[in-house]
């Protein structure tokens, strides 16, 4: 049987390796050295940021991007219920309470309506709202124009979850570069990896020195180890710096590869009544970090599940979108304003194959599946 096909894997070629074995014998085999450096200002440039911290992961840029917006316990952050468990996580981590909000359905991004609605009940409950966590959604960013004007009206700063769409846009603007602070990620499934990691950005140099320091054990520039904050060890190595370097000089191949990928989806189901592509109708500024499709069973005839076990049964791999998180049990008592829209594309959706560096071959079996699938049904 041939290898199983799964969703994201990391694209990793010679270049890469040249790197890490490079900056292996350069000796920097520690955290910090010249390739976290000049790989933090290779992608604040890129994004058009002033700073950017590289770190251990996209969720400790989170957490160090909250906790230097001043969030602390007994504090409400409002971030989006449709997400990958880190960006709540990291609220956690604050002692802070989040506070759901549910997604406008076409994009399955945070509602900027629902927002204002949660900031005005907040406002008249007199909670402490010290952040905003919008999350963008499988790569395509949320509305900033409308988010950043809403939050800018109640008085709080916004932190971006840019973990999924490094490489977006929204209006011609590169994601990560909104709001205070944005955190990315370059966990192997993402779009770039440096096997784990992330990075904070900002253009706000005093918040990026103090994410510095808290990152690197909070250490007072003495020589005899004295401290005034408790600091964490989140820094990146120099070795997956020198990763991240080469994988970002190939980042705009790797995003072309994602996007024939998005193509050859809509064409697959362009006439296939009960399904479409998600989020496919307006993804010129995507990165299409994953491709995800919905279904309506009464439609289509047939279910998510259904196909999703046809490609289990050709050793493909497929999943459900990201199951609110107000329906996780770990978070199911906390609150926020809901309208249905998470749950139902949790119950239609379904993320298919999507990385950067599936072959040709893999790309075939994937793509004579799903049409033996559809003829089938
Ligand atoms: C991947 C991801 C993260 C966390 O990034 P790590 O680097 O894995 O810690 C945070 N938020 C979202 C939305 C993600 O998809």
């Amino acid at each position: 049987m041939a290898e199983r096909i799964l969703m994201s894997l990391p694209d990793v070629t010679q270049s890469e390796e040249d790197a890490v074995v490079a900056a292996i014998r350069s000796g920097w085999i520690v955290p910090l050295g010249p390739d976290v450096d000049a790989f933090e200002a290779e992608l604040a440039a890129r994004v058009g940021v002033g700073h950017g911290v590289a770190l251990s992961s996209g969720t400790a840029a989170l957490h160090l991007g909250l906790l230097t917006l001043g969030v602390k316990p007994g504090d409400v952050v409002v971030t989006s219920t449709m997400t990958f468990a880190a960006t709540t996580n990291a609220v956690m981590y604050t002692g802070a309470e989040p506070f759901f909000v549910d997604a406008d359905e076409t994009s399955g991004n945070m509602d900027p309506a629902l927002l204002r609605q949660a900031l005005v009940q907040l406002r008249d409950e007199r909670a402490t709202v010290s952040a905003i966590v919008p999350v963008d959604l499988l790569g395509k960013t949320v509305d900033y124009t409308s988010i950043l004007a809403i939050a800018e009206e109640f008085g709080v700063p916004v932190l971006s979850d840019a973990a999924e769409s490094l490489g977006a846009t929204h209006r011609g603007k590169a994601a990560g570069s909104f709001g205070r602070v944005s955190a990315v990620s370059f966990n192997g499934n993402k779009v770039m990896t440096t096997s784990g990691g992330g990075m904070l950005l900002t253009d706000d140099g005093e918040l990026a020195q103090r994410v510095r320091y808290l990152a690197t054990q909070a250490r007072q520039p003495v020589a005899h180890y004295e401290h005034i904050d408790v600091g964490y060890n989140y820094r990146m190595s120099n070795l997956l710096a020198a990763l991240g370097r080469a994988q970002l000089v190939r980042l705009d191949s790797m995003l072309a590869r994602r996007r024939e990928m998005r193509e050859l989806y809509k064409s697959t189901f362009a006439d296939v009544a009960g399904a479409e592509v998600f989020g496919g109708a307006d993804d010129a500024e995507d990165n299409a970090w994953l491709t995800s499709i919905l279904v309506d069973r009464d439609v289509a005839g047939w279910d998510v599940t259904d196909l999703s076990a046809a490609l289990t049964a050709d050793d493909i791999e497929s999943r459900p979108l990201w199951k609110p998180m107000h329906r996780q049990p770990v978070f199911a008592k906390f609150r926020g304003v809901f309208n249905g829209a998470s749950e139902r594309l949790f119950a239609r959706g379904l993320t298919l194959p999507s990385g950067s560096a599936l072959t040709a071959e893999q790309r075939a079996r994937v793509f004579d599946s799903i049409g033996r699938f559809l003829g089938a049904h």
